[in-house]
């Protein structure tokens, strides 16, 4: 810990030793890369950390993509950027991109594929994200870990929009394999140049830890954090930070 570090308020460092079992909840394919695909090339170097990724879109880039052969192809370039993480484990909810609708339904499902993987890490969109996409199902994800007791703790990345954070994670040694698993995602980098803003945001969050450092940065809330209606997220959560009310007061 540096000395800025210990005179101030910022960050703590991200422990990965106590992650046994990880599971990823990417609305779309390229937000585990962007999100935390450090945190996951870290994990996966640990042959005892089992990690499962679960795409919840089809990532067809919805209504305003005339290519019907977008889905199957950003799964493919999910599965080549996973790869190149160490992440072999996929699974597919099939919602639709861009529409998504936080339904019982995708409780239900969620729930079940928690059930079965009995994580004790879940990692998920953060609860404040600009993406309609993101907002949701970071709230849908969030129930559902409050049903399964194997969830010690949620780990919420930052895609979209800049968390509060309350960890950082030093991932400079494998910040080439993260840029490398980004540009497997070839079909969402002809929209933007998100390894340039990839580089950008984890080089900032990397100021907390010194010199030349690439960081991620989450908020992490332990599980009496996330079971607590009054705990700070949920009321930062109540004071209308949310896409809806942010658009709403523009009109
Ligand atoms: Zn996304």
């Amino acid at each position: 810990m540096n000395a800025l570090a210990t005179e101030t308020s910022l960050p703590m460092m991200l422990n990965l030793a106590p992650a046994k079992r990880v599971m990823v909840f990417a609305p779309h394919p390229d937000d585990e890369c962007i999100g935390c695909g450090g945190a996951l090339a870290l994990l996966a170097q640990n042959p005892e950390v089992q990690i499962s990724v679960v795409l919840v879109t089809n990532g067809d880039g919805g209504e305003h993509s005339p290519d019907v052969n977008m889905g199957p192809r950003r799964l493919l370039e999910m599965q080549a950027a996973l790869k190149v993480l160490g992440v072999s484990e996929l699974k597919t909810m099939g919602r639709l991109d861009g529409r998504f609708e936080l339904d019982d339904q995708f409780e239900t499902d969620a729930q079940q594929l928690i059930q079965s993987f009995q994580p004790n890490w879940v990692f998920l969109p953060g609860p404040m994200d600009y993406h309609k996409d993101h907002l949701l199902v970071s709230k849908g994800v969030e129930s559902a870990c409050k049903e399964v007791d194997s969830v010690e703790q949620l780990v919420y990345f930052e895609t979209w929009t800049p968390l509060p954070a309350t960890h950082v994670l030093d991932i400079t040694s494998v910040m080439d394999l993260k840029c490398r698993a980004l540009q497997a995602h070839h079909s969402a980098l002809k929209y933007g140049d998100y390894e340039r803003g990839v580089k950008g945001l984890n080089a900032y969050r990397g100021l907390y830890l010194g010199f030349d450092r690439f960081a991620e940065a989450f908020v992490v809330q332990t599980r009496a954090e996330f079971e607590n209606p009054s705990s700070w997220l949920t009321q930062l959560k109540g004071l209308g930070l949310s896409l809806k009310s942010r658009l709403g007061a523009r009109t």
